[in-house]
């Protein structure tokens, strides 16, 4: 089977083999960073000039001004390779990708730092027309998740990487609301445009970022420890407590994640890869419909998460708040004190 995907540049043109689908895979993430990037810049203009914070202001516009010019590089970059104009050497390649991801992560947090700048000014009043009040609402939920856990009775161990896992799942719903509001998309799948729209409602977003902090903890957890993830989920669970119900639903999330790290039996008679993306797929299906449900209280069916591409777009932004769950933590690098376990 030969797969043929249409270039991210717009220019209509398939692109084929292995390599040039790589480069443009990566383009298709660029144009998204820098879809996020302008954005963000956008939001950050849009505020009036005065107030304490304007010279802060100042400086993160300039950063994600220096990174946008960054990201036309790579745009550039991206479409040579994926029209196959030019094949750099491996090494080049390779450190250039690896520049690439280290953008990325600079993006993911620069364009968090400024969403929350813009939630902040328009809850102080500053701003003219304003973000959406969903950013503000997913902020203060923040604010308040991180608060509980710094008083937490656990070890600041854990206490470090569930606040990783709290900027994790912010930055999950965030790109996937703009990622369903993105009219190019023209989703209109019920379930997940309640979804989105109940987030502006301060319970609904604390209690969906409350249970994506959980998808995000049952995930890195039993990915770090597979073995020892109930004794480590306990300990979570005294940190960001959660009823009987609420945890079985993490744990069958962990046991997903945990059948992830299994073997692919010699006698599958499927490729690995289409296994590899099954199992992941059921992760995204699973937690997309868990995090509908604490924001609007009804579960939808699989059926019904299924529909159009939602489950996937979700698990692009899992997978991106991933990364800024790992990124988080090598900044904090938090040191195991509790060796008993
Ligand atoms: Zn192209």
């Amino acid at each position: 089977m030969t797969f043929v995907a249409k270039c991210f540049c717009g220019c209509g043109e398939k692109v084929r083999g292995g390599g040039r689908r790589g480069a443009n895979k990566m383009g298709h993430k660029t144009n998204d960073h820098n879809a996020r990037l302008r954005r963000a810049h956008e939001l950050l203009a849009s505020l009036a000039a005065g107030g304490d914070a304007a010279n802060d202001r100042q400086r993160l516009i300039a950063r994600l001004e220096s990174l946008l010019a960054i990201g036309d590089h790579y745009e550039s970059f991206w479409a040579h390779l994926a029209h196959g104009n030019f094949m750099p050497s491996t090494a080049a390649f390779l450190e250039e990708r690896r520049e690439w991801y280290e953008w990325t992560k600079q993006v993911t947090v620069a364009t968090r730092v400024a969403l929350s700048e813009a939630a902040r000014a328009e809850n102080a009043g500053l701003s003219g027309d304003g973000p959406p009040s969903r950013i503000a609402a997913l902020v203060a939920a923040g604010d308040q998740i991180d608060g509980e856990l710094s008083q937490a009775p656990v070890d600041d161990f854990y206490i470090a990487i569930l606040l990783s896992c709290r900027r994790g799942a912010y930055d999950v719903l965030e790109l996937f609301c703009d990622g369903i509001e993105d009219p190019s998309t023209e989703v209109d799948n019920a379930p997940v445009l309640a979804f989105v729209a109940s987030l502006a409602d301060p319970e609904a977003s604390e209690r969906a970022l409350r249970n994506v902090t959980w998808t995000m903890a049952a995930r890195i957890l039993t990915l770090t420890w597979p073995e020892r993830r109930e004794t480590i989920l306990g300990i979570a669970r005294a940190a960001l407590p959660l009823s009987d119900e609420e945890y079985e639903d993490v744990w069958r999330l962990a046991a997903v994640t945990a059948e992830e790290l299994q073997p692919i039996a010699d006698d599958d008679p499927r490729e690995d890869e289409d296994v590899k993306a099954g199992r992941w797929f059921t992760f995204c299906c699973d937690s997309l419909r868990l995090a509908i449900e604490a924001a609007t209280g009804v579960r939808p069916t699989e059926v019904e998460v299924l529909a159009l591409w939602t489950a996937p777009l979700w698990g692009e932004c899992v997978a991106q708040g991933m990364d800024t769950l790992r990124a988080h933590l090598d900044e904090i690098d938090p040191v195991n004190g509790d060796t008993s376990l």
